[in-house]
């Protein structure tokens, strides 16, 4: 038996290799990643990591040992660069090949470029890997202004981190909120007022033209109103595209990612895609979506691990996300596109509130800062597949837990 390739060593690819050997897989497991490190979380890049609060160490996901004592092989140096589907076969960049009995592709996504002037100069940064994080930890203390691409959820913990160390920060947003593709308007609103806070100025409206330099170093930007404000480093958070090209070339489906249907399988059976770089029919809608989170990397990694086991199942997670920024927790659950009324419960003032989101009488998710509890009860009820009115989430003596217990025992469980 050839066994499992996984192509990828992040996030779901760490997670599809060890869920296998929890179920019991008994064939060979190879791990291919190119960033010649053990597999590592990324979301300390943007916060503690960066900080300078956590070590290396503790990035990691797991030890050398672990894959050792499971019988893991890792190939941490190398690239895939070749998918030979009717031979069941990957080339890699060294001209090495693995044989697959299946292939799992967990190739994550690259940073979004800025398309002008001065995209190049020496100052301008962008983050996705542990590398980037520490070139950046360290212009970060040599800077004097820093200007921040970008008010998405990247661009806001940069901007959290940069004023925390003492920074000048500015950050330049193109449409008129913060993190506008992923949250409510009361949870954008109170974000761009906790930044204010910290002596951040945000520019909302603002389309960045052209980085200027002096002496071939960055020392400010041009607005397309012709505005200009001074910075010499420049940190870019415009979002992400997910890596398809080596399943393009492989003759497999693409669009917006790898196209895979409702058990993480793409075009070819023998070939599975999850996490960033997979685009999935949405449980809830049935639309064709693709995340970029942990659990969406891990959930779909489990399924993936389950079905080459024996056990399929259908992928019906809730999706959960989070942010740190400073003193603040943001956390979210569920999808929240198509909410068409909000619902506040705790008090902004004290910086502990959650938003519910509705369409009409249904909760579609919930937005919480600093109300952990809030959060995993909308977990536990999104999966459980129920909802609560507008009417009981704004009542401050509707009891949440109650009416968790409410649920069946088989569903509760679920969550
Ligand atoms: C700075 C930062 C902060 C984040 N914060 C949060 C957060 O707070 N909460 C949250 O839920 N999510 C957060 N995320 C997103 C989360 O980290 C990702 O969604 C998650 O890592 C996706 O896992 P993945 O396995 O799909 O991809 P990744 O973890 O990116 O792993 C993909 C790996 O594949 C490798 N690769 C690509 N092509 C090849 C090839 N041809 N051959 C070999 N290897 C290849 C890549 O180099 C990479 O190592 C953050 C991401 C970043 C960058």
């Amino acid at each position: 038996m050839a066994g499992t390739v996984i192509i990828g060593a992040g996030q779901g690819g760490y997670q599809v290799a060890a869920s296998l050997r929890e179920h019991k897989y008994q064939a060979s497991i190879t791990l291919v990643g190119d960033e010649g490190l053990l597999p590592y979380q990324r979301p300390p890049l943007s916060k503690a990591y960066l900080l300078g609060e956590m070590d290396g160490e503790r990035l990691l996901l797991r030890p050398q040992a672990f894959y050792e004592t499971r019988n893991i092989d890792l190939i941490l140096d190398d690239a895939a660069t070749a998918i030979d589907r009717a031979a069941g076969r990957v080339t890699l960049a060294s001209g090495k090949t693995l044989a697959y009995d299946h292939l799992v592709l967990a190739l994550g996504a690259r940073n979004r470029k800025l398309p002008i002037a001065g995209a190049a100069l020496d100052g301008v940064f962008y983050l996705r890997t542990r590398a980037e994080s520490d070139a950046i930890h360290q212009r970060i203390l040599d800077a004097r202004s820093i200007a921040v691409i970008g008010a998405g959820f990247i661009g806001l913990e940069l901007a959290a981190v940069a004023s925390k160390l003492g920074k000048r920060v500015t950050v330049v947003e193109a449409l008129g909120r913060a993190m506008s593709r992923a949250v409510s308007q009361p949870i954008s609103d109170f974000f761009a007022r906790a930044h204010a806070g910290w002596g951040v100025e945000l520019l909302f409206n603002a389309r960045l033209q052209e980085i200027v330099e002096a002496g071939g170093r960055v020392a400010g930007l041009v607005l397309a109103d012709r505005s200009r404000l001074g910075a010499d480093l420049v940190l870019v958070g415009i979002g992400i595209e997910p890596n398809v090209e080596l399943a393009a070339a492989a003759g497999l489906e693409t669009n917006n990612g790898i196209v895979v249907d409702a058990q993480m399988a793409t075009s070819d059976p023998h070939i599975s895609a999850i996490g960033d770089c997979a685009a999935f029919p949405d449980p809830v809608s049935g639309a064709r979506i693709r995340l970029e989170s942990v659990q969406n990397a891990v959930d779909q990694a489990r399924c993936v691990a389950k079905r080459i086991t024996g056990e399929p199942e259908t992928y019906a997670a809730v999706p959960w996300f989070w942010s740190d920024q400073r003193d603040l927790k943001l956390q979210m659950v569920g999808l929240t596109a198509g909410c068409d009324r909000t619902v506040l419960r705790g008090d902004p003032a004290n910086r502990a509130f959650s938003v519910f989101c509705f369409r009409g009488e249904t909760l579609l998710g919930i937005e919480s800062v600093n109300r952990a509890a809030d959060h995993m009860f909308g977990r536990r009820l999104l999966a459980a597949g129920e909802s609560i009115t507008p009417d009981e989430a704004v009542d401050p003596g509707f009891d949440l837990k109650a009416r968790l217990a409410k649920i069946p025992a088989p569903a509760r469980a679920a969550g």
